[in-house]
């Protein structure tokens, strides 16, 4: 019975999309660009579970870096560091990906290694203005996995 589910999810990466297992930014644990590593925001971190922590400017859709916290090892909380030092040192890549991209191939982008965590992004073309790129959420490779053996993984 599990075997098939599993089959039966594999074959389904090729026709769910990034779109069907994503985190919604609404949901995202993030930090503003502008944050302080003083011990109350370090400790929000640590509290959250996360991680890998996207940091954004001014506004939550605008993703402009990543924060591992790990990055965070030989941070001490009483020198009040601004996060932009840490994630200017680390400058870990953003990965963004389009919201139609399919479970199979972004599967493959992560076993490449780059980065195990994608920024889904559409085009919004709803409205008067212009079209512009709006960012929806965040897909790791443990939604990927998930839908593969059609269950939830609990977090340590
Ligand atoms: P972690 O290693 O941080 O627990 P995983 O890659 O194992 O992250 O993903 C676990 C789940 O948490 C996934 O559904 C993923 O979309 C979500 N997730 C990952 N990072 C964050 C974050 N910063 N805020 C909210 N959800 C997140």
């Amino acid at each position: 019975k599990e075997e098939l589910n599993i089959i039966q999810g594999a074959l389904e990466l090729r026709t769910k999309t990034v779109e069907d297992v994503l985190t919604p930014l609404t949901d995202c644990f993030m930090l503003s660009s502008d944050a302080v590593l003083d011990f109350n925001t370090m400790s929000e971190v640590m509290q959250s579970g996360y991680t890998r922590i996207p940091v954004f400017e001014n506004d939550r859709s605008n993703i402009v870096d990543i924060l591992f916290v790990k990055d965070l090892t030989f941070v001490d909380p009483d020198d009040c560091t601004p996060l932009k030092t840490i994630t200017q040192f680390y400058k870990h890549p953003l990965h963004c990906v389009f919201n139609d991209t399919k479970l199979d191939a972004m599967l493959e982008e992560f076993k490449k290694g780059k980065s195990h965590l994608a920024i889904i992004q559409r085009v919004n073309n709803e409205g008067e203005g212009d079209p512009f790129y709006e960012v929806m959420g965040i897909v790791t490779l443990e939604d990927v996995i998930e839908e593969i053996i059609k269950s939830e993984i609990l977090d340590e």
